[in-house]
């Protein structure tokens, strides 16, 4: 928008009407005082300002504007008597653009002078929006480079623990081989074979990791029994954690037809996440929900809970409650590998939760997908 600020009414309105007749968009004051108002509540692009009024005159009135943040980017072009006033323009005004044009005011000059102006207005607009989308950028890329720096951190950490373990039993076992007291070397066998399973479970989400980046997963769907899958893996969950009482509600389809082991690999994230954040409770429920085309596998627990600020965040890669993060181990990859997964099966996944309380992280498939070639 423009403003003229002029004393005399009649070269308001015949300014703003050819002003207005090529288009702009026109704001009067007839005063200096007027002007300073206008320039607080409203956005100019440009201000055309008589130099000679009674109180306040052009030049103070540019000088007052100079000290507005909000007409940083406002251009004025002075309307001046005669040439030789213009020495005294403003000392202050320097950012948004100065020019001056002699009465009687030649409206084609004039014309040209406030398109000029409007396109350097759009111009610089259209600079500072470049200039806060790359410093955006540059700053999400730093953030994404600190992220990866925490998770090598904490990766290496995590690989480090069952590895310091293994080569304790090993070297237990070396000891008890020696003194032939075979129980020993079992007891120690075991739990090798634990913290191998550990790193071979953290190995195989790090490659994960990679083949997803580099769009290299694969998915080998078939049809299979959800039942069979289902009963698979809590045999498993109960025979590591026999304290936890893991109950289904619902029946699960026949037959559902996606990658068997990939599936299977998000059941298993979901209830090892229940069992490992859910200290001191004994109960986890399978909630299972079958319609025509979808079915919703949900995982319940009554453990810590999620604050609902943080809920949306959890499936992020590298993502861990922060304030919980201490307490439990984990590389915060393994609810982004589910929720892939499961979105590349046409799926859903997400988390009903309250802090405290418990949550219920849960999938939805398609039941009646498209069998396509993978
Ligand atoms: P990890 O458990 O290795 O940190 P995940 O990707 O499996 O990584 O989970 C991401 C984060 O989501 C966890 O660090 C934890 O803060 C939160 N989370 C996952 N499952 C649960 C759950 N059942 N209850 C509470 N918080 C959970």
């Amino acid at each position: 928008m423009i403003l003229i600020v002029d004393d005399t009414p009649e070269n308001l309105i015949s300014l703003k009407k050819v002003l207005e007749k090529h288009n702009f968009e026109v704001d009067t004051a007839s005063s200096g005082e007027e002007a300073l108002k206008k320039v607080l509540r409203n956005e100019y692009v440009l201000i055309i300002l008589d130099v000679q009024m009674p109180g306040m005159d052009g030049f103070e009135v540019a000088e007052a504007i100079s000290g507005y943040s909000k007409a940083k980017e406002t251009a004025i072009i002075f309307l001046s008597a005669a040439n030789t006033e213009l020495k005294f323009i403003t000392k202050g005004y320097s950012s948004g653009g100065l020019d001056y044009i002699t009465k009687p005011v030649d409206m084609d000059i004039l014309l040209l002078k406030v398109k000029t102006f409007y396109r350097i207005y759009e111009q610089n607009r259209k600079l500072i929006e470049i200039q806060k989308a790359l410093l955006d950028e540059i700053a999400f890329r730093k953030r994404a480079e600190r992220k990866k720096d925490e998770f090598i951190s904490i990766a290496s950490h995590e690989l480090k623990t069952p590895l310091t373990s293994v080569k304790g039993y090993v070297q237990l076992l070396a000891r008890s081989v020696d003194k032939g007291d075979i129980p020993t070397v079992k007891k120690h066998l075991a739990k090798a074979q634990v913290q191998l399973e550990k790193l071979n479970e953290l190995i195989a989400d790090l490659l994960d990791i990679s083949k997803l980046e580099s769009g290299k997963l694969k998915f080998n769907k078939k049809s299979f029994s959800l039942d069979t899958l289902l009963e698979g893996v809590l045999e498993v969950i109960h025979h590591a954690n026999p304290e936890f009482t893991i109950t289904i509600n619902g029946i699960p389809p026949k037959e559902i037809y996606a990658d068997e082991m990939r599936i299977e690999q998000v059941i298993v994230n979901f209830l090892t996440n229940a069992i490992k954040y859910s200290p001191g409770t004994k109960e986890i429920q399978i909630n299972i929900d079958t319609s025509e085309n979808e079915l919703y596998l949900g995982v319940r627990d009554f453990g810590i809970g999620i604050a609902p600020e943080l809920q949306k965040s959890v499936f992020e890669k590298f993502y861990r409650v922060e304030e919980t993060a201490i307490h439990f181990q984990g590389l915060g990859i393994g609810l982004y590998i589910s929720a892939e997964i499961i979105q590349r099966h046409g799926g859903e996944v997400g988390v009903k939760s309250k802090l405290g309380e418990g949550s219920e992280f849960y999938f939805t498939l398609p039941l009646n997908p498209v069998h396509e070639v993978e």
